[in-house]
């Protein structure tokens, strides 16, 4: 959750900085106005060595990330991206507007893509995959990889949740061939509105550098309006201001992670042993970011009736079991192109559903108040008990 919590004189630092010394607010141009300073540049070098990847990319959003790292696989018409049932709508709104078929598959325990159904869904039109580290707990990738690799199918992480976690030893996002990032106001780190590419060949990140920034290729052989181009491309950059909150953002990283870490721990261990309840299961070998705690109670009713507890004590339950309006396949009935594809949208993703109707989740806040934990576990129990 928590990069807004932190919003403070760090942040205010690296604008004024800005306003005072550069006065320049693009990304790009004004190089003698701009006293050397790049922001955006700046918190792209920075964020390349914490996560350990080499080619990084700063856009606007989220989203525009996932819709950038698909116009890098010139995707045709009838090609397939496969992403999973649970994940926020902005995961399949990318894949539609890149002009290819979503391919959704349904999740397992993880509230991640189950691999079995991955494999089921592949075919001879599969170009990309999208795995979504769903609220912090990484996907499963081992095998998940292989195949891929296996198949030529690019894989894609969607780590808008998943900013700072490990799986077997290695960042999010850096396991793939394109990591998405989103900086937005309920992410680990926020700028705002922003997010991160990374890439693993150099070639895909010169691309979706173009792209992002209607086709230039920066030629420092000429100036900018005279600049070489080979693809078209739309608009996508971050701008100075982000870029400067960014920075400052990104030296809180560690301790987000760790407070999280603290107090989803401290919650977990008051609820593990009810009988009953079982919590989300996460892959051995991996980190998790804990933005939520996920628990799942023996059926649908007893999850809202779990909930209304919860309320009680003034603790919210952000997505699950209830609010899936934007997180859930099921409920994306407005998406035409999705309609046509899935024509009884309602009734399928059956085995997500099973999953998710009987999940209840804990936004992890940095400031949690000392009472919290026991005030879950009271509630839990008293769902239980009545
Ligand atoms: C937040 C989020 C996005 C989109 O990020 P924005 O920066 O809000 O555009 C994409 N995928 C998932 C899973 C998200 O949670």
């Amino acid at each position: 959750m928590p990069g807004y919590e932190l919003i403070g004189k760090e942040e205010l630092k690296e604008v004024s900085q800005l306003f005072k010394k550069s006065k320049t607010l693009s990304r790009m141009g004004f190089e003698k106005k701009r006293k050397n300073i790049y922001k955006v540049e700046e918190f792209e070098k920075k964020f390349s060595k914490f996560i350990k990847s080499k080619y990084t990319l700063a856009v606007t959003s989220g989203t525009a990330a996932l819709r950038i790292a698909l116009a890098t696989l010139n995707l045709k018409k009838n090609d397939e991206v496969i992403a999973p049932a649970f994940t926020f709508v902005a995961t399949v709104e990318a894949i539609i507007e890149s002009g290819a078929q979503p391919i959704i598959a349904e999740i397992d325990k993880t509230l991640n893509i189950s691999y079995e159904e991955f494999k089921s869904k592949i075919t001879k039109k599969t170009k990309a995959l999208i795995v979504v580290h769903m609220l912090g707990v990484p996907t499963d990738l081992y095998k998940i990889r292989n195949l891929c690799k296996k198949r030529n199918i690019k894989l894609i992480e969607d780590t808008a949740w998943g900013c700072g976690a490990t799986y077997r030893k290695k960042k999010l996002g850096t396991h793939g061939d394109i990591g998405a990032f989103s900086f937005d106001f309920a992410k680990t780190i926020t700028t705002g509105e922003g997010g991160m590419l990374c890439f693993k060949s150099k070639k895909l990140y010169h691309k979706a550098a173009a792209w992002h920034d209607h086709g230039h290729e920066n030629n420092p052989k000429v100036p900018r309006w005279e600049d070489t181009r080979s693809s078209s491309g739309f608009n996508f950059r971050m701008n100075e201001m982000q870029g400067a909150v960014g920075i400052a953002q990104l030296k809180k990283i560690n301790f987000i992670l760790k407070k999280q870490r603290k107090n989803y721990f401290l919650i977990k261990n008051q609820i593990k042993n009810i009988e009953g309840v079982e919590i989300r299961h996460c892959p051995n070998n991996s980190h998790i970011s804990a933005d939520s705690l996920i628990f799942f109670m023996p059926n649908k009713m007893q999850a809202i009736k779990c909930r209304k507890e919860l309320l009680k004590f003034g603790i919210s339950t952000k997505i699950l079991p209830e609010a899936t309006t934007w997180h859930f396949a099921k409920d994306w009935s407005h998406i035409y192109k999705l309609k046509k594809k899935y024509p009884n949208l309602k009734k399928h993703f059956k085995k997500s559903k099973q999953i998710i109707e009987k999940s209840v989740s804990i936004p992890i806040f940095l400031y949690m108040s000392k009472s919290f934990p026991q005030y879950v576990k009271k509630s839990i129990l008293n769902t239980i008990q009545k």
